[in-house]
């Protein structure tokens, strides 16, 4: 018989599926599980026998870290190699107030092929299950700490992998287990508009970011090929961050990748002061992180600050993302970069 992953379960899928008579018994196992225990003697407050019946039909985990790797800013880097062979890379990100945020992949590599990032050229091996997504973030926590926020921006498209992240976000904010709020946690999309008002109709209420990238259409369509499906034009994809603002009562990320002579012209910030109009919105901008393997180019500061000005200008709110992680390859687009460590 196939072992029951408790990684992957609520405290009531715990209880129904190891056949337990009492539902308190699930929530004892369940809150031990988000504590990130691996073995189940230090579950103390279980009988011996439930405890050999868990060794017998459960199992605490279904990956492992396979590397650690700390950038000196800070940042950390975990690969975890899942079952089948694939790795997937988990990124802890710190700001300056020292808030951590868990940045967990979603897919094992990423079908979108956006033309500045590095998983898109990867091509999608498989979704992965919610176990393997809070396993993530599980390690990530006996790694750095209790963590604070958790945003689903690693590998991969979440909008299309939506039922296990539905999964994920109910074991990680349950009262029994970690408990964490609704309002720590985002998901940041390519921009699949009907994914958008699936979230938005039918839950859960979390913060949304959109990386836009550029508000020019046929630029957006050269380097984000989700956006040549016309479902996904620039047009339908306001109209369903306007509704995803009103449904959620939250106010939507646009984020954009700074590359150099692309996305950063008087004209590009233009576009998108005329897409932002009227929404309720934070720009976030981060100045692209080079990829050896694509053909783009940072940014210069200069050129980053006279776009970021020109949004200024016109009233909106822009948060220029400093770049961290970037000597282990684990900043914004660089996921699948290091392989074998640095
Ligand atoms: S930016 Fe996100 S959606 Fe686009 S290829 Fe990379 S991982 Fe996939």
């Amino acid at each position: 018989m196939e072992k029951i992953i408790l990684t992957g379960c609520t405290p009531q899928q715990i209880t129904e599926k190891l056949n337990l008579n009492q539902a308190f018994r699930g929530k004892q196992i369940f809150k031990w599980v988000s504590t990130g225990v691996t073995d189940f003697d230090s579950m103390t407050n279980l009988s011996l026998e439930l405890r050999q019946s868990l060794k017998e039909n459960a199992s605490l985990r279904t990956s492992q870290i396979e590397q650690v790797l700390t950038d000196p800013d800070g940042t950390i880097k975990l690969i975890i190699k899942l079952q089948d062979g694939n790795n997937v890379e988990t990124v802890l990100l710190t700001d300056k107030e020292g808030r951590k945020t868990a940045c967990v992949s979603c897919q094992a590599g990423c079908a979108m092929k956006c033309a500045f990032c590095m998983t898109g050229t990867l091509g999608l091996a498989r979704n992965l299950t919610a176990a393997e997504i809070v396993e993530q973030f599980l390690y990530m926590e006996q790694q750095a700490g209790k963590l604070d926020n958790i945003v689903f921006m690693g590998m991969g498209e979440p909008l299309q992998n939506l039922n296990a992240i539905r999964q994920t976000i109910e074991i990680l904010c349950s009262k029994d287990g970690r408990a964490l709020s609704s309002k720590r946690i985002t998901l940041s999309t390519c921009g699949i508009v009907k994914g958008i008002y699936e979230l938005a109709d039918n839950g859960p209420n979390i913060r949304l970011a959109v990386s836009l990238t550029t508000a020019d259409e046929e630029l957006r369509k050269e380097l984000m090929p989700v956006a040549t499906a016309a479902e996904n034009s620039l047009d339908n994809l306001r109209k369903a961050i306007e509704y995803y603002a009103s449904k959620s009562g939250k106010r939507v990320t646009l984020e954009a990748a700074l590359l150099h002579q692309k996305n950063t012209s008087a004209k590009s910030a233009q576009n998108l002061i005329d897409f932002s109009r009227g929404l309720d919105v934070n720009i976030n901008l981060i100045p692209w992180n080079p990829v050896p393997q694509l053909d783009f180019e940072e940014p210069s500061s200069n050129e980053v600050h006279a776009f970021v000005d020109i949004l200024e200008k016109a009233g909106l709110n822009v948060t220029l993302r400093t770049r961290r992680g970037r000597k282990i390859g684990g900043a914004c687009g660089q996921l699948g970069k290091v392989k074998n460590g640095n």
